[in-house]
């Protein structure tokens, strides 16, 4: 996997209290193939809106905000830019924030498509796209990028948008079907490890 150096974004909000627990600097990635009835940002889902910004420019911006305690990637669609937002979560990570990621994926497909990248190595060399052996269920996610992106996220907030499973009552998420996912302790027991949010107050997983 080669690292890009720009990012397509919708927009950045350096203050939210809406995208995961505390202050934190959201990122919305332009560009989703989900269309989930009811989505919260339409204009984020064609791929050739918003505007490119370098990756090493938005990282030195979130580091001189001073105040955000995480970051949370979202949407459109972070894994439809797997390797750019992997390439941000690492450099997030590396600052000491803590990364949560949205997705309207589900983490079981995501896992197996990385896992078949890392068994195969199957990234076309010559154009750093995913090889057709190892996207055979999700076309627009690079399994190197998708790899890469788990790796670096420390809750991941999975599955479309349901409208008929909306609530405003659900902490961090929008309908009941989207799971609150500690990737750390998911990846490294084997089986899905649910965030405890302790709902009035959430707690850090044990890898912050
Ligand atoms: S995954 Fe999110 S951004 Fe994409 S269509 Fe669904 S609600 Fe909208």
């Amino acid at each position: 996997m080669t690292p890009l150096d720009t990012i397509r974004l919708y927009g950045t909000a350096p203050d939210s209290i809406v995208d995961g627990p505390g202050l934190r600097f959201a990122v919305f990635v332009q560009g989703c193939t989900h269309g989930c009835p009811g989505c919260h940002n339409p204009d984020s889902q064609p791929a050739c809106g918003g505007a490119v910004r370098r990756i090493d420019e938005l990282a030195a911006e979130i580091e001189a905000n001073g105040l955000a305690q995480g970051v949370t990637i979202s949407g459109g669609e972070p894994f439809e830019q797997a390797v750019a937002c992997a390439e941000l979560a690492r450099r997030m990570r590396a600052l000491g924030l803590n990364v949560w990621t949205y997705t309207g994926y589900r983490y079981e497909d995501l896992a197996a498509l990385a896992n078949r990248a890392a068994a195969t190595g199957a990234v076309c060399a010559a154009h750093d796209t995913p090889a057709a052996s190892a996207r055979p269920s999700l076309p627009s996610v690079d399994p190197s990028g998708a790899e890469a992106l788990l790796a670096a996220t420390d809750v991941l907030v999975d599955g479309p948008f349901v409208q008929a499973l909306h609530s405003f009552e659900l902490p961090w998420r929008g309908s009941s079907n989207q799971r609150l996912i500690d990737v750390p302790a998911t990846r490294t027991s084997g089986r899905i490890v649910l965030w405890d949010t302790h709902e009035d107050f959430p707690e850090k997983p044990a890898s912050w």
